[in-house]
């Protein structure tokens, strides 16, 4: 071995040894170790959650059964992953008695209030939805559109981020074939969760990791706690 390559050597270690000094030091400093997400709790007893449904009332009066449809799908499926909802029909909100993981809200609007589309803010423990197609348009999705935006904006507020988020993250947006339920792919009732995303639900709603990175940030999900994300995890934002 020459002493240049025996120097190269000692340089290298002595980068990788600075290296590790700052990143500990820069994760001690913004406690990022708490966004971590490869130590999640394996606790997936039955979670139950309330949530309070204020629909317009033109659609309640004539769509209630399709609405009744929607959020049996979304029942349904989170059912699957082991929580339970518990829909309950309101004529108005009380958005004080709403809490994050325990009691949400859900406002159903028509179609022409903001284009087929939701939202979702975990802050409020509020999901916002329009019903795409109770106006007899070309029903091109029928109700199962709906549904499966229903259930995906549920799924941000129980902190799921969407699949198209991170190039690195073991979230993709096809699980055989099946579009995440996160993702932007879907076009029906044919949708799937896997095991992570199971995990980041179950850990938010019993109060565990999840719920605690969210609470540090005011449970304001925005670009600052995907950037916390990113840098604890390695992760590489997707911007699209
Ligand atoms: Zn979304």
């Amino acid at each position: 071995m020459t002493d240049s390559i025996k120097r190269r050597g000692f340089l290298k270690k002595a980068m990788i040894f600075l290296g590790l000094t700052a990143w500990s030091y820069k994760n001690i400093g913004s406690e990022s170790f708490l966004f971590e997400l490869d130590d999640l709790e394996d606790d997936f007893s039955r979670k139950k959650v309330s949530i309070d449904v204020e629909v317009y009332k033109f659609l309640l009066d004539n769509y209630k059964p399709n609405i009744e449809y929607m959020l049996n799908y979304t029942r349904d499926f989170y059912n699957g992953i082991n929580v339970e909802l518990n829909f309950r029909f309101v004529e108005k909100l009380n958005h004080s008695s709403l809490k994050s993981a325990e009691h949400l809200g859900l406002v159903i609007l028509p179609e022409e209030e903001n284009n087929g589309e939701g939202i979702a803010l975990l802050e409020n423990s509020l999901a916002v939805i329009s019903y795409r197609n109770y106006s007899g348009k070309p029903a091109e999705k029928g109700d199962d559109y709906t549904s499966s935006v229903i259930t995906h904006e549920i799924g941000h507020l129980f902190a799921l981020i969407h699949s198209h988020r991170f190039r690195d993250d073991p979230v993709e947006d096809y699980s055989d074939g099946i579009p995440n339920i996160m993702s932007f792919r879907r076009k029906g009732k044919e949708n799937s969760i896997n095991d992570f995303q199971k995990k980041i639900v179950h850990s938010f709603l019993s109060k565990g990791k999840i719920y605690r990175q969210l609470e540090k940030i005011d449970f304001i999900f925005d670009s600052r706690y995907i950037g916390e994300i990113a840098m604890a995890n390695n992760y590489h934002p997707v911007f699209q």
